[in-house]
């Protein structure tokens, strides 16, 4: 799993927003593929089977409105779940360990998103209701942890 920088030669901007509107921001550079996570955490944080995210670089993310009203939910130690406070909608989420990414949520993002699934984790808790599908992605039993936040031993 590869986070591209912005490059110079890099235009890409893809924006987004909450349900009401209120949050707005604007991501520069090529967006890295998303990732389906099926924990159980992140199902009830999103009120269905999975969550879609995306990894972004801090400084690729330009707040536009809203960034202030934001709330942090801290849904297990060092993990913190960002949310409008007015509509509900999930943001991002964070780790301390690896506080340089916001793991943005993919349908926040306004359409046409230019990326696509990169793979599936935490396969092992998925709703019984919800069958991981066939799709030929790449499937892991927990999170995908880059090697650069890997904690030494
Ligand atoms: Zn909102
Ligand atoms: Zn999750």
């Amino acid at each position: 799993m590869h986070i591209h920088q912005t490059s110079e030669s890099s235009t890409a901007i893809t924006t987004g927003s909450c349900l009401c509107g209120q949050v707005r921001f604007a991501i520069h550079g090529e967006l890295a593929g998303i990732q389906v996570c099926h924990c159980s955490q992140c199902r009830k944080a999103q009120g269905g089977p999975l969550a879609t995210n995306i990894p972004v670089n801090q400084e690729q993310i330009r707040w536009i409105a809203g960034r202030d009203q934001l709330r942090h939910f801290e849904s297990s130690p060092g993990k913190l779940r960002a949310f409008c406070p007015q509509c509900g909608s999930p943001v991002y989420s964070q780790r301390s360990s690896l506080a340089g990414v916001l793991r943005i949520r993919a349908g926040l993002l306004d359409e046409q998103v230019k990326t696509s699934l990169d793979s599936h984790q935490y396969v092992a808790s998925h709703a019984s209701w919800w069958p991981v599908p066939d799709d030929g992605l790449p499937r892991h039993e927990e999170a995908i942890v880059p090697a650069s936040a890997q904690a030494p031993h």
